[in-house]
């Protein structure tokens, strides 16, 4: 499997925000956004059994499995040697393939907003989505995928005031549409990984 880094963190976003995680970021994705701002490029090698014993080493039980895009390498035998040292696996896809049956969480970021068909999502059901929305466009709902939380993320463009005002405009979004909870990105806030 190709790993690009395996690490312990406080998860940033959606409902296990806050929560200590581990993070394992597989290398590889099958879309190219022009907003992505993820370095999942570089790689090592590392069968299930180096995985789990590099997860093994620290207390957290969520384990954040993401990328890149996941599902393009997830197995069931990696959650299941996952669950055996009781782990709970969470999963961030864009949701344009299939994911092992056999994952705890499964968090839905789509991209076809921006991409299109390419980017079309194929998951029906999921435990949470996690819509970016710039403020201005009105954000998709993806009412045809059932999840059981629904978070509003506002975008971060990198620009202090835009962002503020991104901020500003996700709350009076929410205010008017409380289907939607709001996802801050605290690792941000906290400047830490
Ligand atoms: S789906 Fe995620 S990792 Fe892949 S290119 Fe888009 S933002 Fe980057």
């Amino acid at each position: 499997m190709k790993i690009n880094e395996i690490f312990n963190s406080l998860q940033g976003e959606g409902y296990h925000s806050g929560t200590a995680a581990v993070f394992v970021r597989l290398s590889g994705c099958n879309l190219c956004c022009p907003f992505c701002d993820t370095q999942h490029e570089s790689r090592v090698e590392m069968d299930e059994a180096a995985i789990v014993e590099a997860v093994r080493r620290y207390p957290a039980r969520l384990v954040v499995v993401t990328g890149g895009e996941p599902s393009l390498q997830l197995t069931a035998s990696l959650v299941d040697a996952l669950h055996k040292v009781q782990k709970y696996v969470a999963v961030e896809t864009n949701g344009t393939c299939a994911l092992p049956p056999n994952v705890d969480w499964v968090t839905l970021s789509p991209k076809d907003a921006w991409l299109g068909a390419e980017a079309a999502v194929v998951l029906t059901e999921v435990d949470e989505l996690k819509v970016v929305y710039d403020g201005e466009h009105e954000p998709r709902g993806y009412e045809d995928v059932k999840a059981g939380h629904r978070f509003l993320q506002p975008m971060d463009t990198g620009d202090e005031v835009r962002n503020a005002r991104i901020v500003a405009a996700t709350v009076e979004y929410i205010r008017q549409h409380p289907q939607w909870r709001l996802s801050l990105q605290i690792h941000k806030i906290l400047n830490i990984r």
